[in-house]
């Protein structure tokens, strides 16, 4: 498993307060990231409130010092997992989001979701204090002072970076504005409810808040909202769309809605195209199940498919909530232990066809498969709903290094054995590609293809390789060391 960078909401309500829409928009966010959140609210000036941890229950949140200053209309928030800077918490604390800055007279708030590539230059220029958000909030504010609006800061700042930037900020004076980068790796929709706008990363964060999703902000494509009026505008060409292909297979909710389908449809049809591309496997399985809750939805196709029966053989513990792949190396090794119960009775002396959503590292699948062995099962087949990893992510997925990716160093045979079950069976790319509905071209695939979509990243990638057949040790992020 493996990390994503965070969740953003933005809220600009007619009458009352904005924050009750952040909790709840962020609330239902939280598993885009766990390790901290904040708002920060505008009233004559932002004010901000951020803290480590998962959202606490209203009630707990409401007893916070801090959190009463927060009354105004207009606000944005954020749950933030680290791709970029360091996690020991005095940073975790100084990067929690949204960054807020003020010089010569101004300030602003972001809420970032993504990850620059070319970060080292751009630290070089404006400071090297913190992650991604603490130098695109700086390049904005100084953008703005420069080119004297808003508009041409955020064009002259989006012209400059590469990389995935899903952003929602406000400024000192209290407009609320969200861009995306000319690429569109992250997704970001707008929508509106009688007495408000909203921007989300995902449509759940506006069906929490009772509103309707009005559609996706484009690549390259700026929106504010000042006042009650709601503008647009093309701030740069889309270079090519590049939407992130695992948002499908893993981080997304699946109620959420990308390219007007349901994530829940587009997995289910997973779990379909794997029955029926490994027909010959899946007949030789007694029963289905899957093991995360992503998985679910591709399990029950796989069943509707193959005919298996769908065994609900694995529980959940209910508030054991972390994602294994929002976690440290350390805690993700036990966390399937935790996180999941088996019911042995249902698993012995049964072969099993397991779906689950990918395979990153290996670590939580062969705890998965070692635990259905000692429950009894005979036969354990897996079948990965999103294609097989062979290279790094630079866009704001915490698979950072070749090493670390099983996927890039075995085939699926042999990555088979290491995890200890009878068969890998990858979704092939096409398959993916066609339950989205989306067109390849529309895709960022880069991470199970090799080919990115921006050169930074193919540079990068290149580099990397070029090192380790020289037998060189990988050093972490390379886009935070060399660009
Ligand atoms: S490289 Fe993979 S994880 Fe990263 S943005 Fe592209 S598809 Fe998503």
């Amino acid at each position: 498993m493996m990390w994503e960078g965070c969740g953003v909401y933005g809220v600009r309500v007619k009458r009352g307060d904005a924050l009750p829409y952040l909790y709840w928009g962020l609330l239902a966010q939280n598993h885009r990231g766990h390790q901290s959140y904040g708002f920060a609210v505008y009233n004559s000036g932002i004010k901000v409130f951020r803290e480590l941890g998962l959202i606490p229950p209203i009630l707990h949140l409401g007893s916070k010092p801090g959190i009463g200053e927060l009354s105004g209309r207009v606000g944005i928030g954020n749950v933030r997992y680290a791709t970029s800077g360091a996690c020991d918490e005095a940073s975790l604390r100084r990067d929690a989001m949204p960054i807020h800055i003020s010089h010569g007279g101004n300030s602003i708030a972001i809420s970032l979701n993504g990850n620059i590539v070319n970060v080292k230059s751009l630290r070089e220029e404006f400071g090297n204090a913190g992650s991604d958000a603490h130098i695109i909030c700086r390049m904005l504010l100084y953008g703005i002072q420069e080119e004297g609006s808003l508009e041409e800061g955020i064009r002259r700042c989006m012209e400059r970076m590469e990389g995935s930037f899903s952003i929602i900020g406000l400024t000192g004076e209290g407009t609320l504005f969200a861009f995306k980068d000319p690429y569109g790796f992250k997704p970001l929709c707008y929508g509106r409810g009688g007495d408000a706008d909203a921007f989300s990363s995902e449509s759940v964060g506006l069906d929490i808040n009772g509103m309707e999703r009005m559609g996706e902000i484009q690549p390259g494509e700026l929106l504010m909202v000042n006042g009650s009026s709601l503008s647009r505008e093309q701030l740069i060409p889309c270079r090519r769309r590049a939407f992130c292909a695992f948002e499908f297979a893993y981080f997304a909710r699946p109620d959420s809605i990308f390219d007007d389908r349901y994530v829940y449809e587009v997995r289910r049809d997973f779990g379909v195209n794997l029955a029926s591309r490994y027909s010959e496997t899946a007949s030789r399985c007694d029963m289905v199940i899957s093991l995360p809750e992503t998985a679910n939805d591709a399990a029950y196709g796989f069943h509707e498919e193959s005919g298996l029966p769908w065994e609900m053989a694995t529980r959940r513990h209910r508030y054991v909530t972390q994602r294994a792949f929002i976690m440290g190396a350390e805690d993700r090794k036990n966390i399937i232990y935790r996180k999941v119960n088996i019911l042995k009775s249902r698993i012995a002396g049964k072969r099993i066809a397991v779906v689950d959503d990918s395979i990153v590292r290996g670590d939580t699948t062969r705890s998965a498969v070692k635990r259905l062995r000692e429950a009894g099962a005979k036969e354990i087949h897996l079948f990965i709903t999103f294609p097989r990893i062979v290279g790094p992510c630079f866009y704001g997925v915490d698979m950072a290094t070749y090493g670390e990716l099983i996927g890039a160093r075995m085939t699926p045979e042999e990555i088979a054995e290491e995890l200890g079950a009878d068969s890998v069976n990858y979704q092939p790319i096409e398959d993916y590609v066609r339950a989205t509905g989306m067109k390849m071209e529309d895709l960022c695939l880069g991470c199970v293809t090799g080919e990115y979509p921006t050169p930074t990243a193919n540079m990068l990638a290149r580099e990397m390789r070029e090192r380790i057949l020289r037998g060189e040790k990988e050093q972490g992020r390379i886009y935070e060391l060399l660009d």
